[in-house]
């Protein structure tokens, strides 16, 4: 598979990760060159196909998608994602003049389209509104320290890896990823992970952090002592 990735400068939890499906090296390299700069990680495929592998693969924050492209039509790469519930934020890139391409890119679930020839700044701009508004959905992605969780797909990743969780490790990460920075006591997490079940033994919670810390890094999750536990 052609998968090129183009970090960004800065570090990674301060970084948006960005799919690029673009077969035009001239335009994909225009993008790369302003984006990284402004704080996006991009990774890019030329082709329809991998781009629709990539983006089935990986929890991106938002895609970029040229619709003419070889292998597999833009069009038709928006329109499986969607059919598979993958709710990532997608900026079509349209011809000028092309107003039926736009019709029929939002109307398969694009999020917003951008004519070429186009300025970066702008798509930047788009791109951060998109990410903004699709994280005030219900089914939001959320980012922290380089983990990236999809709660609509209920999916993992940490610095562009899949992890595997299981159900209860989803459910009390999640929790903590919408409580950064708060002290949770151990007497709340037991309520949020047992909430229909008799068994609520609190030394199974220390178990479920500890595979947390496992798997993202010790220090994410720092005990205060007679407390909880609170997410950094
Ligand atoms: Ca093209």
């Amino acid at each position: 598979m052609h998968r090129d990735r183009y970090p960004s400068e800065r570090s990674r939890e301060g970084s948006i990760r960005v799919l690029l499906v673009e077969d035009d090296d001239d335009i994909a390299g225009r993008l790369i060159a302003g984006l990284v700069p402004a704080g996006f990680t991009v990774d890019r495929a030329d082709n329809g196909a991998d781009g629709y592998a990539m983006g089935a693969d990986e929890a991106y924050d938002a895609a970029i998608l040229d619709l003419g492209l070889p292998e597999m039509q833009g069009l038709d790469v928006l329109k499986r994602w969607r059919a598979e519930q993958r709710k990532v934020p997608v900026l079509i890139l349209t011809a000028r003049g092309t107003w039926s391409e736009k019709v029929d890119g939002l109307n398969a679930g694009a999020d917003d389209y951008i004519t070429k020839p186009f300025h970066v700044p702008e798509v930047a701009a788009r791109l951060k509104a998109l990410i903004r508004r699709s994280s005030g959905l219900a089914s939001a992605m959320l980012t922290h320290r380089g983990i990236v969780f999809d709660t609509g797909a209920n999916r993992v990743s940490l610095n562009g890896e899949n992890v595997d969780l299981t159900a209860r490790e989803l459910k009390m990460l999640n929790y903590f990823m919408h409580r950064i920075g708060r002290v949770v006591s151990q007497s709340e997490l037991t309520e949020h992970l047992y909430a229909l079940e008799d068994s609520r033994e609190s030394n199974t919670i220390e178990v479920y952090v500890s595979r947390l810390r496992r798997k993202f890094g010790s220090d994410l999750i720092t005990t205060i002592r007679g407390l909880g536990y609170r997410m950094e």
